[in-house]
């Protein structure tokens, strides 16, 4: 299998390539529109066709790479049913299969960071988007985030998962590239709560301020641009 991790300096995001071999059908998971160029150079060395894009949620910090790669490949572009995205191609919702040769991953809605927001199973490793991130959770003060449905996100589907499953997060500020279930079960500060009334006190109380690109990237992601179309808007 080839899966490979890229990191966005910028914004700290994760980007997950992924494909079952060399000369197969490829898959990309939250790439930033930026690096386009660093993922098809990866996709042509590895003889890889890109079939797939999937946007864990409407990201606030950066802007998709989702329509530029459709742009040059061709590729179905993917997000969650309650997207509000105008340009998706494919919609999924709780418990669909996204197949890509020979491997196959599950969709599982995990709203909360936004009421968009998905993550996605692909055998021992869960791409939880800003649901769970390592040693942390996502923001859920704005894209109708709501701490409650997170709280039920993160106790009710992600946890239950086996322990030794892998988790790959949307985003890391501090250079981890990914944890367990067990681990975050253990160690993530915001899940050693009592209660859900617990949780929501600390999500309600964190008072960060507003991404720096949000007033940018929300409306490109929402309109689905492409570079040229960014380089003419900003
Ligand atoms: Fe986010």
């Amino acid at each position: 299998m080839i899966f490979e991790q890229l990191f966005d300096e910028k914004s700290s995001t994760y980007t997950y390539i992924i494909s079952s071999g060399k000369g197969r059908e490829g898959l990309i998971i939250d790439p930033v529109i930026e690096n386009t160029d660093i993922y098809l150079k990866f996709m042509n060395s590895m003889d890889l066709k890109l079939v797939k894009v999937i946007d864990t949620h409407i990201h606030a910090d950066h802007i998709t790479g989702l329509n530029e790669l459709h742009k040059r490949t061709n590729c179905l572009k993917i997000m969650g049913e309650n997207s509000k995205s105008e340009v998706i191609d494919l919609r999924v919702k709780e418990n669909d299969k996204i197949n890509i040769e020979n491997l196959e991953l599950k969709t599982i809605y995990t709203p909360g960071h936004t009421d968009c927001s998905y993550s996605f199973l692909l055998n021992d490793k869960i791409f939880t988007g800003d649901t769970l991130l390592i040693n942390g959770t996502g923001r859920t003060d704005f894209q109708n985030g709501d701490a409650r449905a997170q709280y039920d996100s993160l106790f009710n589907k992600i946890l239950k998962l086996p322990e030794d499953t892998k988790v790959y997060p949307a985003h890391d500020y501090n250079g981890q590239k990914y944890s367990t279930i067990a681990k975050e079960i253990n160690n993530n500060p915001r899940l050693q709560v009592n209660s859900l009334e617990e949780y929501v006190d600390i999500m309600s109380n964190l008072n960060l301020a507003n991404p720096k690109m949000m007033d940018v990237a929300v409306p490109a992601n929402l309109k689905g641009l492409t570079l040229n179309q960014i380089e003419n808007k900003f």
